[in-house]
């Protein structure tokens, strides 16, 4: 009785350790692109959107020690044969990318892409001196992820179309630079939508589709999602598998 009670804890604990330490899944090709998905990083609660300060400091140096080529996304998409690439995006245009991950970036060299949504609710949004800093440093690129973070799925054509030219023109504008890349919102998006980006000048968009692959379609790039609770050995998982958990 006892050995089998033992044997069932055995076996669920083999259970959940293989589900939250995805080592199973087998390893990419490491000279493939890394495309990283951030949104928040303060100090408090590590969730699937917020990554303490400490504990992204603690990525960038994993990254840093697996030399790693950091590249925005348009400069990936220009030099394809980058060794090892590493795009690093932030989603929705978080005040704290500029207090707590900027300065982060610029301390260990790494370059990112981050999308705006100029008139999200609800988030202390980037100011605009902030964004032309950034821009300026020659380390971050800004893309478009609609003006409102609309599900673009869920609206008519005419109010997605001006959702992502609007916000395309007033990213431009902000950043001051052609505003070439997107995001689609929450991952939500038809071909109509990638036939829109494409007349409206954007050549790359990514998904929130976990793969590590060649970079196919560029208006369908996939990314590795961080999420906040992620450990050292979750990261490493993520890196060499595209994500860590099922
Ligand atoms: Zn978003």
């Amino acid at each position: 009785m006892t050995s089998s009670l033992l044997l069932a804890g055995f076996i669920l604990l083999l259970v959940w350790f293989l589900a939250h330490y995805n080592f199973w899944r087998p390893v990419a090709d490491p000279k493939l692109p890394r495309i990283l998905m951030y949104h928040s990083v303060e100090p408090g609660e590590a969730t699937g959107m917020n990554v303490p300060p400490e504990r992204f400091e603690q990525q960038l140096l994993q990254l840093q020690k697996r030399r790693y080529t950091p590249a925005t996304l348009s400069e990936l998409g220009r030099n394809p044969t980058l060794n090892k690439p590493l795009v690093i995006t932030f989603d929705d245009g978080f005040r704290n990318n500029y207090t707590h991950a900027f300065p982060l970036l610029k301390k260990y060299g790494f370059k990112a892409t981050i999308f705006l949504s100029p008139q999200i609710s609800d988030i202390e949004r980037l100011e605009p001196e902030e964004i032309r800093e950034m821009s300026e440093s020659g380390l971050i690129e800004f893309g478009g992820h609609t003006m409102n973070h609309i599900n673009l799925t869920k609206v008519d054509d005419t109010t997605a179309r001006r959702e992502i030219e609007e916000s395309i023109k007033t990213v431009a504008s902000l950043a001051s630079n052609p505003c070439r890349t997107f995001a689609y919102p929450f991952g939500r998006y038809l071909p109509k939508h990638s036939d829109m980006l494409r007349e409206a000048g954007i050549e790359m968009a990514v998904t929130v589709k976990k793969r590590i692959r060649p970079l196919g379609n560029l208006l369908e790039i996939p990314r590795l999602s961080v999420h906040g609770g992620a450990n050292r050995l979750q990261f490493h998982l993520i890196l060499t598998r595209g994500r860590y958990r099922v």
